[in-house]
């Protein structure tokens, strides 16, 4: 059913962010000529190679599409898919640029996809799709520490950016800051502690941070916090696993988890990591000892619950199944899980939408926090890790002597401990989502006409556009 959408609805993704974008612009007061410089694709890049596979020869088609150059690097993902498509990699590209422009990230938005199923090839020809398809970037220019950054996205990973790295290094011998060409990395190759888990983080803290304001709260039918409320994740990816994992270690109930195989329902809660050892050992998450089995995914995606996570694909919640959903709160984890069609069922009916263009930018922000360690060379912490310890350790001292008083063993190894490099990637995140939740918060209760979050996300993140672009001097 959700493949057969997404053939329908191809050609059709980009033009729906254009559309949200069209909403949004009403409320941004730019001149038409920088709207319109925003909202289009600056460069689109298709590149169509062959790699010798066990079975022949295979022809690969691949896409790298750069949104907006108002910022450089342009920053985003690879995707890995079959039903990678221009106007999905264009969609999906357009995204990123509102996305960092929400969250502060420097950077100008981009997308690439591999239009294959990774199940489909080994993992030498999968290194051997990937390095092809970096170095038909190189020949192009579009990939560079200071050109364009791609990080992992669906069906890609750790793995890949290694290859990415590797291959870029090789043609860029003499390049100091080579290891910025692509974020994700393995810590080994340059890569950053937090990033693995950063997306779903990023989700977690973004649907806490709506909890945490009474009054909307008390609007959804909810109490403020996260604890005991009941949640849906559909997605056992990256996303969808550290979604779930900081949820459930957040006190919420994990009643629903679900994979393209079908979904296991347990109303008492579930264990996230259970459930992926499960998964990973039986190939399969049915059969889940003391949960009951779901046919398919869409199943979960019905239930009642307080919080409904679409960590997967795109169009997982569309015009048929709109009607049918009965959560107070999506999070949009993945980009695109609810169509436009959809959305105008859901507010209808008072469903918080918490939109995919702040929701999951946790991954681009530590993205940006990589990139940043790759340009100075040093690990966040290093230098402070032990002066800080130092500091701490004399201050708890002298209260001690000052007071008389001794605190345990446990009081002076808690509270002595200076931040370590997952400390800072850490608290830098909580800090950008809680910031740029406040930011469209206020744009959504304070703009006459603008009665949802995804359009006050969308004015938040055109008017930062606009604005660099009017700063640049291009429209004097
Ligand atoms: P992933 O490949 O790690 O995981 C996706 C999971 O979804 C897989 O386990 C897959 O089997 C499952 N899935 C596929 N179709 C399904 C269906 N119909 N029902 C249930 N499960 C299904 O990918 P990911 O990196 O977790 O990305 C998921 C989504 O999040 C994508 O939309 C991606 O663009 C978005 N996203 C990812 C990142 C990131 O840092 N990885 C950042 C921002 C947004």
């Amino acid at each position: 059913m959700a493949s057969k959408l997404m053939e329908q609805r191809e050609d059709k993704f980009f033009a729906d962010v254009l559309n949200y974008f069209e909403k949004a612009a009403k409320f941004v007061d730019m001149p038409e000529g920088i709207l319109d410089q925003i909202k289009f694709c600056n460069s689109v890049y298709r590149i169509k190679y062959p790699i010798k596979t066990k079975d022949g020869f295979k022809v690969i088609e691949a896409y790298r599409v750069e949104h907006s150059h108002h910022k450089l690097p342009t920053k985003g993902g690879i995707r890995y898919s079959e039903h990678v498509n221009q106007d999905e990699v264009m969609a999906l590209a357009a995204l990123m640029t509102y996305k960092c422009a929400i969250v502060d990230v420097p950077f100008g938005g981009a997308k690439g996809g591999i239009k294959i199923n990774p199940k489909d090839f080994s993992e030498d020809e999968m290194e051997r799709i990937t390095r092809r398809y970096t170095s038909e970037l190189i020949k192009k220019n579009f990939i560079g520490p200071a050109i364009d950054v791609p990080a992992p996205d669906y069906g890609s990973g750790e793995r890949e950016m290694a290859w990415i790295v590797d291959t870029y290094t090789t043609f860029n011998p003499t390049e100091l800051n080579a290891a910025g060409c692509v974020t994700g990395k393995p810590i080994s190759q340059g890569g950053i502690s937090g990033r693995r888990e950063a997306t779903g983080l990023g989700v977690f803290y973004g649907v806490r941070e709506a909890l945490n304001h009474a009054e909307d709260a008390k609007k959804w039918g909810l109490k403020p916090g996260i604890k005991d409320k009941t949640v849906v994740v559909q997605g056992m990816g990256n996303v969808g696993y550290h979604t779930a994992k900081f949820f459930y270690e957040g006190g919420a109930k994990i009643i629903a988890l679900a994979e393209y195989e079908g979904a296991i329902y347990n109303p008492k809660g579930l264990d996230p990591d259970a459930v992926l050892a499960y998964r990973q050992k039986n190939k399969t998450l049915l059969g889940f000892p003391g949960a009951t089995d779901l046919k398919s995914t869409g199943e979960a995606l019905e239930l009642e619950c307080d919080i409904l996570i679409p960590a997967a694909l795109e169009n997982q919640i569309h015009s048929q199944n709109a009607k049918n959903i009965k959560a107070k709160i999506i999070g949009e984890a993945a980009n695109g899980p609810v169509t436009p069609e959809a959305e105008v069922v859901l507010l209808k009916k008072g469903i918080y939408i918490i939109p995919d263009i702040y929701l999951n930018a946790g991954g681009v922000t530590v993205s940006y926090f990589e990139w940043l360690k790759n340009m100075s060379h040093v690990r966040f912490g290093r230098m402070t890790k032990r002066f800080d310890e130092n500091m701490n350790h004399s201050l708890m001292e002298s209260i001690e002597s000052l007071t008389g008083k001794k605190f345990t063993k446990q009081q002076h190894t808690d509270l002595e401990r200076g931040a370590e490099e997952r400390d800072l990637v850490y608290s830098g995140l909580e800090e950008t989502m809680i910031n740029a939740y406040h930011q469209i918060r206020e744009i959504l209760h304070n703009t006459e006409g603008v009665n949802d979050l995804r359009t006050a996300a969308f004015v938040c993140a055109i008017r930062k556009v606009a604005v660099s672009y009017e700063n640049l001097g291009i429209f004097p």
